[in-house]
């Protein structure tokens, strides 16, 4: 075990990774030096728009004002993800933040409303959920306060240009006593006896030392993979796309809808995220079924407006670096390990991988056992987000070779079990680790075509009217507040016009 206290850190990377780092890093630790290193020269990853609810606890963790924030980064809020065309062309659904229903003498919500369902309603289940019904309206407002009010159930989060935040961030963490440093590293030194990195030198010779350093090189993974040589487990097999073409386009459509819509294709999916200022999309796609040229025509052929700029090619591997915690060198954010961007997750595992460095921060020097709890923390959450993904794939009913490959293949054992269970009787046991508790789950789950041959039992044990007349109010509940919602433009023309 290093027992030397930790002192200074040096992050390298200035993308939305290392500038949240940075920041929490100023907020949070006293008596501890930190510097980042990013070079003008290497462009960021440049896209990454869409967010999910727990963004909110980091931006209050920061103590940053809300308002201000979206000014600065031409926010909007996103009350979910409508799904288009995954099952079979021309279906549609909702992944939408927060519950459905209320659950009745713990017996889970979505299970009455199986129930009515095998008795012939045609009720949806997003009329039971406040962040889907205002998604769908093109309303919103911030959740209430007050637990008894309807409105205190809608979660949000926000799309927003990540280039913008990093900016913002950087400013909030050199006020608070981050050095910058602008350079290239073109060189990283290890110390002989324990393999630890002890400096990185830049193209005009500066060395650079630390004690603890955070690899935010993106892709490349300048210390943890070209350094240190950690390896990458490889999920290429599970999620065969590898390119993604981004191309932000003007304003038009549906506008300025409080969700992102994910589009499925014939070798992948498109994105669309409307921003204040224009609106983002891309397409996701497997180079080994579809060529660069006609993906971007693909694209171009469904923007809302003009393209705002040329066309963005980015190549990537779904997978995570065998260890993410290695000697005195963590990273965070495309550095570590890279899913999809469908379900918008990996601006989360970057305040996830902040999170936990601060609870395990080595500030009494390297203890190999948090450094494992760590990777094992980690490695978990990474494993059940990439099982929620590869769900979006593998239930469809699509005719395409590609998709009818993503039909074919062999999922982890842990996502079939997760099917088999939903598929038997509706049931779901998300564990602490599972970024996307059990609603999420039942919204894709069902939005997919995976239907429950039964209910749960339980459900028939409470009194039938009762709940028929509990699920009636709710559903009007919902419908009203969100009815009596402005307009998710209206609400953020005058949130960000206030001062
Ligand atoms: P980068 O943005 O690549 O930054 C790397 C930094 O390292 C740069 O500052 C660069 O200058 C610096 N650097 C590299 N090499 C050197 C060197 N030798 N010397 C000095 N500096 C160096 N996430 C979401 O949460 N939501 C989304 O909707 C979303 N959409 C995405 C869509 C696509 C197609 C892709 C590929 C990703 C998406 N992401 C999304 C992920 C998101 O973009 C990234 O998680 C986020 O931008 C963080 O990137 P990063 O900072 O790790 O890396």
């Amino acid at each position: 075990m290093n027992t030397n206290p930790v002192r200074k850190v040096l992050i390298v990377g200035g993308g939305t990774a290392g500038w949240m780092t940075a920041a929490a890093l100023a907020k949070v630790l006293r008596g501890v030096e930190v510097s980042l290193i990013e070079s003008d020269a290497i462009s960021t990853v440049g896209v990454g728009e869409a967010t999910i609810p727990p963004i909110n606890t980091f931006n209050q963790m920061l103590g940053i004002d809300e308002a201000d924030f979206m000014r600065s980064t031409q926010a909007s809020f996103k009350l979910a993800i409508e799904f288009v065309d995954w099952t079979r062309p021309g279906s549609r659904y909702l992944h939408p933040f927060g519950a459905y229903g209320l659950d009745i003498e713990a017996i889970k919500f979505h299970q009455f409303w199986l129930k009515a369902r095998a008795q012939g309603s045609t009720q949806s289940l997003d009329d039971f959920n406040l962040s889907a019904t205002a998604a769908r309206l093109g309303k919103f407002m911030l959740p209430s306060k007050d637990p008894g009010q309807v409105l205190s159930s809608l979660k949000y989060a926000f799309h927003f240009d990540a280039g913008l935040y990093a900016r913002y961030l950087r400013r909030y963490a050199e006020a608070r006593g981050v050095v910058r440093r602008e350079g290239k590293v073109v060189d990283v030194s290890l110390r002989g006896e324990d393999g630890f990195i002890t400096s990185v030198t830049t193209d005009d010779g500066t060395v650079l030392e630390a004690d603890l350093f955070i690899d935010c090189s993106g892709f490349r993974g300048l210390l943890i993979e070209q350094a240190l040589d950690t390896g990458f487990e490889d999920w290429g097999h599970w999620l065969p796309n590898d390119r993604a073409v981004a191309m932000p386009c003007e304003t038009g459509g549906d506008g300025l809808t409080p969700y992102t819509r994910a589009t499925a294709d014939t070798a992948g999916w498109r994105w669309r995220i409307p921003l204040q200022h224009r609106t983002g999309n891309g397409y996701v796609y497997s180079s080994r079924h579809l060529g660069d040229d006609e993906a971007v025509a693909r694209l171009r052929a469904t923007l809302d407006g003009p393209a705002r700029a040329e066309p963005n090619f980015i190549r990537f591997r779904a997978g995570r670096r065998k260890q993410i915690w290695v000697k005195n060198c963590v990273a965070i954010g495309l550095a570590s390990g890279f899913l999809e961007p469908l379900e918008s997750t990996s601006i989360h595992m970057i305040q996830s991988g902040i999170t936990k460095l601060l609870a395990l921060f080595p500030d009494r020097g390297f203890d190999p056992v948090e450094i494992a709890e760590y990777n094992r923390l980690t490695i978990l959450q990474t494993e059940l987000i990439r099982d929620f993904i590869i769900l979006h794939f593998k239930a469809n009913e699509r005719s395409e070779p590609y998709w009818q490959q993503a039909r074919d293949m062999a999922i982890p054992d842990s996502l079939q079990h997760r099917i088999d269970l939903f598929a038997a009787r509706g049931r779901l046991f998300p564990t602490d680790y599972d970024l996307f508790a059990e609603p999420s789950w039942v919204a894709v789950l069902l939005g997919q075509n995976i239907r429950p041959r039964a209910y749960d039992p339980l459900v028939d044990t409470l009194d039938e009217t009762l709940v028929r007349n509990q699920m009636h109010r709710l559903a009007s509940l919902v419908r009203q507040t969100a009815e009596a919602l402005p307009t998710h433009e209206a609400f953020i023309a005058r949130y960000c016009a206030a001062s």
